[in-house]
């Protein structure tokens, strides 16, 4: 049976920035209905619409516990948050280790999802605390049950793969290769872990190694795609058999929870060589899954075998088997509700729009399925409250002088208009405008 892969669309609140910039909202959600209108009348509709003031938990129990029952069932389960720098990724996914796993060593296992303290907290642990608590419960009731959970942590930066759990500090990268139709990368660390509080202490680590590197940037948004990959293993060890018996059956399943970098604009972000570099880096990761989201959500009503470009790049290749079909898949699309970001809001909409046409195929795997990677995050800062001083005052003035050259159209074609002046407040960069353009992320 096809799954499509379901989208939730987030929109966080207006920052303190924009607030300071008396940025207006461009977004409204509509009440009962997974619908959202961007500018003045342009809809989209989601698997989920969460607004400004929707919890953290609301959000994991929606969209992401069900891919739990999955894993447990032996499919395969993706989370992949995308959208510009600063819309809210790293705070949905729970990518911020640090914070976290000191408020976590005051708190038990269980009390991740009521502690007050813990509101905040994201998707990863959510899911580790979720995964334990089952685990432990499973087998409280039937002790013959054993459970084995590895986690492997990469990160895809210029297009490199780094082993973020790779204790002996080596900066090699890693190789990806195709064995038996699945995705490996080779000499992967996973790690063995046996509860969530030591889990996210690991992240924790991987991810300083990372944070290091880029502080000497001064950098504060997330630059790299990272993968944070969960393995599970399961087996009835009992010696008793009967009829339909899943004794000695092995399932094994993954979770890949994925916080994607963003790509910069470089013409509003005025971004230097190496920013530059990262920026072209990331805007082919996610260009690349762009284009292969599409083509996997082209109608093929013949069932032709198509040319999936998997191939042009990393982020895409290891991704391969969430997205070729063998995955519960869910696209958290976070966005940010002021005009100022409109048109990145707007790439973002389009973006998650195309990725709801895909429909997945995920089939059982109780067979051999092999190791995969995952990835974290490095940061910078994408625009300087300098050039952003700079890039608001032209972006207002260009806003203006559109407004004037507008045409008054007649109230009763309130539609057409409103699609025309939506469109030019919309430039469409033409670097990126082909399938659908990407915006910013980090
Ligand atoms: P990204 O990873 O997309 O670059 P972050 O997740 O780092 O963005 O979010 C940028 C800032 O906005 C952070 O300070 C984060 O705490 C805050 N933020 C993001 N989403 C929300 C939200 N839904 N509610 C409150 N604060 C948020
Ligand atoms: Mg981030």
């Amino acid at each position: 049976m096809a799954v499509p892969v379901k989208v939730a669309l987030r929109i966080r609140p207006l920052n303190q920035r924009e607030k300071n910039d008396e940025c207006s909202e461009c977004l409204r959600t509509i009440s009962n209905k997974p619908q959202i209108i961007i500018g003045k009348d342009k809809p989209f509709t989601y698997d989920y619409v969460f607004g400004q003031n929707t919890a953290q938990i609301d959000i994991y129990e929606a969209s992401v516990q069900p891919l739990l029952d999955a894993l447990f069932k032996g499919y395969n389960a993706t989370v992949l948050a995308y959208g510009q720098t600063g819309s809210g990724k790293t705070y949905s996914m729970g990518s911020g280790y640090a914070a976290l796993s000191s408020a976590m060593a005051s708190v038990s296992n269980v009390e991740i999802q009521t502690s007050s303290i813990l509101n905040e907290v994201g998707v990863i642990p959510r899911v580790l605390n979720d995964l334990f608590t089952r685990i432990d419960n499973q087998q409280n009731s039937n002790k013959d049950l054993k459970f084995s959970v590895k986690v492997s942590f990469v990160e895809v930066y210029n297009e490199e793969i780094k082993d973020l759990f790779n204790l002996k500090g080596t900066q090699e990268t890693l190789n990806i290769i195709e064995e038996n139709k699945t995705i490996r990368v080779m000499n992967l660390s996973e790690i063995e872990v046996k509860d969530s509080i030591s889990t996210i202490q690991l992240l924790k680590r991987g991810s300083k190694g990372r944070v290091v590197g880029c502080t000497s940037m001064n950098d504060q948004s997330s630059r790299s795609h990272a993968i944070f990959t969960i393995f599970l293993e399961q087996v009835n060890c009992s010696s008793q058999s009967g009829p339909n018996s899943d004794i000695g059956r092995l399932i094994k399943s993954k979770f890949h929870l994925v916080d994607l970098a963003g790509s910069e604009r470089q013409n509003k972000t005025k971004a230097e060589r190496i920013r530059l570099k990262e920026g072209i880096n990331i805007n082919l990761g996610l260009l690349a899954l762009g284009n292969v989201i599409s083509v996997l959500g082209e109608e093929n009503p013949d069932n032709k075998p198509k040319h999936v470009p998997y191939r042009e790049s990393k982020l895409t290749r290891l991704l391969q088997d969430s997205l070729a079909g063998n995955s519960h898949t869910v696209m958290i699309a976070c966005v940010s509700p002021a005009d100022f970001n409109m048109e990145e809001s707007l790439n973002t909409l389009r973006y998650a729009d195309r990725a709801r046409k895909i429909k997945n195929k995920p089939k059982d795997s109780p067979s051999i399925r092999i190791v995969q990677p995952r990835a974290h995050l490095s940061r910078s800062s994408t625009i300087s409250s300098a050039n952003r001083k700079k890039v608001l005052e032209e972006w207002r003035l260009k806003k203006q002088e559109e407004e004037k050259s507008k045409p008054k159209k007649p109230a009763f074609k309130i539609g057409a208009s409103a699609q025309t002046s939506f469109k030019s407040l919309v430039p469409t960069s033409s670097t990126f405008d082909f399938a659908f353009s990407v915006s910013g992320s980090g």
